[in-house]
């Protein structure tokens, strides 16, 4: 238990951040000034971008209320950490915005772990922040870097390239929609799992920084982020439902084929990658991906036109229309 802290109240917000934020471990030589100052002063390594992203998570909106407060702490950062991914960068350093109803030493002793133990694994540093009374929220700004030219956008895919995507989209959602379920079995709590913990797929965007040629996460749905990914690049895509790396725990939670097909292009909250990769580049991409923790699966490919159109087998498959809407 940390020091400053009596009877289980933390009393001031100096006190606080020093407690559970202000840490000796886990600082890196890049960073000239961190926690304890009105900001911050960082070094970019000479010949490289500063490369930005910022996102909030909410109690209610982007989490359950029934979130432990590790998973919160895990999810802020790993969110941001997945966007820097998406750009193909090296994530470096991140300030947190917190805000909290109370100050619960256990809340924060958790949500700390959480928040911690992802960014030891990955060694980015909390460099500052605020903490403010309200209801429970927080927001994570990341900065990293990128060599001049190398960041992966989302316009860059062209006819013929493959549209790729990691991991076992669907998951997530199933495991978010099963979060209250009374004593869960083996597959359902490897869901939860996928929910609570998404793991940001840092080393694969590196790596695919230079091969793919458009690139995004997949926070909303994958069917709703490729149709981003498709405008932003200016044409359509071919693509396959029956290719979909469907999990076997999603498999065996479901009753339908379709509906397990529903939640991984509907569903949501994955933090999978989806790029596209030129034909030509397919075999390269096999060679790395082959050292991967996460498969990646090829789902259909790019083609003129504007817009995603699914076949199941030969048939149309139309996707519901249920992403995540944010107003
Ligand atoms: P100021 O009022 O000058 O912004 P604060 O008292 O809010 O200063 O914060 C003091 C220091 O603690 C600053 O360096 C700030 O970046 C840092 N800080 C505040 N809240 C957090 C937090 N939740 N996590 C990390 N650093 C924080
Ligand atoms: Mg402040």
């Amino acid at each position: 238990m940390p020091s400053a802290v009596a009877s289980g109240v933390v009393v001031d917000e100096q006190t606080l951040i020093r407690a559970f934020f202000d840490r000796a471990s886990g600082q890196r030589p890049d960073v000239i000034l961190g926690i304890g100052d009105d900001a911050a002063v960082l070094r970019l390594d000479p010949g490289f971008d500063l490369v930005v992203a910022t996102d909030t998570i909410i109690q209610g909106v982007h989490f359950p209320p029934e979130t432990p407060p590790r998973a919160i702490g895990h999810r802020c950062l790993a969110v941001n950490l997945s966007d820097l991914a998406a750009m193909g960068s090296q994530p470096l350093w991140f300030s947190l915005a917190l805000a909290l109803p109370q100050v619960e030493e256990w809340f924060l002793v958790e949500f700390a772990g959480g928040l911690f133990a992802l960014a030891d694994r990955f060694g980015v540093a909390l460099v500052g922040g605020d903490t403010v009374r309200g209801p429970l929220a927080a927001t994570v700004t990341v900065q990293g870097q990128a060599r001049p030219g190398q960041v992966v956008r989302r316009s860059g895919a062209s006819p013929g390239d493959g549209v790729w995507v990691t991991g076992h989209p669907g998951d997530a959602v199933a495991g978010r929609l099963l979060l209250a379920k009374k004593n869960p079995d083996r597959a359902t709590r490897s869901l939860h799992q996928c929910f609570l913990y998404p793991e940001p797929r840092v080393q694969e965007g590196l790596a695919l920084a230079g091969l793919a040629t458009a690139m995004l996460d997949i926070s909303d749905g994958l069917n709703n982020d490729l149709s981003k990914l498709l405008q932003a690049s200016g044409v359509g895509a071919e693509l396959e439902a029956a290719a979909l790396p469907i999990s076997a725990e999603l498999r065996q939670v479901q009753g339908s084929e379709q509906q397990a097909l529903e939640w991984a292009l509907a569903g949501g909250d994955d933090y999978e990658l989806l790029f596209t990769v030129a034909a030509a580049d397919e075999s390269r991409l096999g060679e790395l991906a082959a050292h991967w923790p996460v498969p990646v699966t090829r789902i259909g490919t790019v083609v003129r036109g504007s817009e995603a159109r699914w076949q199941h087998q030969g048939r149309q498959f139309l996707v519901p229309d249920t992403a995540f809407r944010h107003f």
